[in-house]
């Protein structure tokens, strides 16, 4: 592709995290009950997201990494809609082969036979059959290898497999039904059983003294303050009975993993007015909220969002927590 092409989709793929956040949403989109995901190097050379989804044949996957020039991410209607829905209208596979070398192996429920598709840079370089389970496989190497300046920007391989696993581990609390397993340069560090419950997920990924130490926040727009929110739910440990000396928080909102700093220090907040300063939460929070309040001028594709009352939404959170912990 054209270097004015590169640089969008390297607007567009941030790091390591935003591809497998982008390969496990379209898993979860082809309502796979398995998620394998793998890296090298903390994602920098290499991203391997295995399902057992419904598949594509030959025709969808050529088209599935084609430009969708339907598609402007300018429009201020699909930033909404990006926030709202885990697809959003055919950018990523795209923006990904663009900047790496991307192969997807995928085979169609039912079918006899499946393909291989190999992408380099953004162009197609061979499609052919191949022998392979059902479900799909997408392979993503050598993460900006065209183009250096955005590599340039990738920090030390141990931190983006940090922010690779809150993004996994985010998947795996919000769908305890489908069984999640991430593994980094061939150690596996978790696997979810996908029975079903919440708790099995977060015992799988936190350990079991997290997991029982976990209380349920739940929280509707009535017993939350005037906010953005409209409903707050999710999982938070309680400081009495855990240490950690960081704090691991996911965020979603609207169904998708988010980084926002207003969630994360509204529960550092909620935790501090509680108890020790040593004590870092684990947490896990859903964040259901009307898509127009979200500030569009952050790009969908990217981890970060901020809410147009960001000082709204953190009292909200942090109203949320205190009472999850309260209530215990
Ligand atoms: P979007 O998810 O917004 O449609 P993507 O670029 O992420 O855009 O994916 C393009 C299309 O490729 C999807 O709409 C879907 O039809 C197909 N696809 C991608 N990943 C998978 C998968 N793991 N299993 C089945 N189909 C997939
Ligand atoms: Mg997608």
């Amino acid at each position: 592709p054209k270097t004015v092409e590169r640089i969008a989709a390297g607007e567009v793929v941030e790091r390591p995290a935003s591809v497998v956040k982008e390969l496990v949403e379209n898993s979860l989109d082809a309502d796979a009950s398995r998620i394998a995901v793998s890296v090298e190097n903390g994602g920098i050379d290499g991203v391997r997201v295995a399902d057992d989804g419904s598949g594509m044949d030959e025709e969808a996957v050529r088209r599935a990494v084609e430009e969708h020039t339907t598609s402007k991410i300018t429009d201020v209607e699909d930033l909404e809609r990006g926030v709202h829905t885990l697809g959003f209208r055919g950018e990523a596979l795209h923006a990904i082969g663009a900047v790496s070398r991307l192969s997807i192996t995928t085979r169609p429920r039912g079918e006899a036979r499946g393909t291989e598709l190999v992408v380099e840079g953004g162009d197609v370089e061979r499609s052919k059959p191949a022998g392979c389970p059902e479900g799909t496989t997408v392979e993503v190497a050598d993460l900006f290898y065209n183009v250096p300046a955005r590599r340039k920007y990738l920090k030390r391989p141990a931190t983006e497999a940090d922010h690779v696993q809150r993004v996994v581990t985010g998947y795996a609390l919000a769908n305890p039904d489908v069984a999640v397993s991430f593994e980094a340069d061939g150690r596996e560090r978790f696997a979810t059983p996908g029975r079903g419950d919440r708790r099995s997920a977060v015992m799988a990924v936190y350990g079991r003294e997290v997991a029982s130490a976990m209380v349920p926040i739940e929280g509707d727009a009535s017993a939350l303050p005037d906010g953005p929110l409209e409903n707050v739910s999710g999982l938070v440990s309680h400081p009495e009975t855990t240490r950690a000396s960081r704090e691991y928080c996911s965020a979603f909102v609207n169904g998708r993993y988010v980084t926002a700093s207003a969630v994360r220090e509204a529960i550092v907040d909620a935790y501090g007015t509680q108890l020790a300063p040593d004590r870092y939460p684990f947490a896990v929070v859903f964040l259901d909220v009307d898509p127009a309040t979200v500030d569009v001028n952050v790009h969908p594709r990217k981890l970060e969002v901020r809410f147009a009352d960001e000082a709204g939404a953190r009292e909200q959170v942090r109203a949320a927590v205190e009472r999850a912990l309260l209530d215990e």
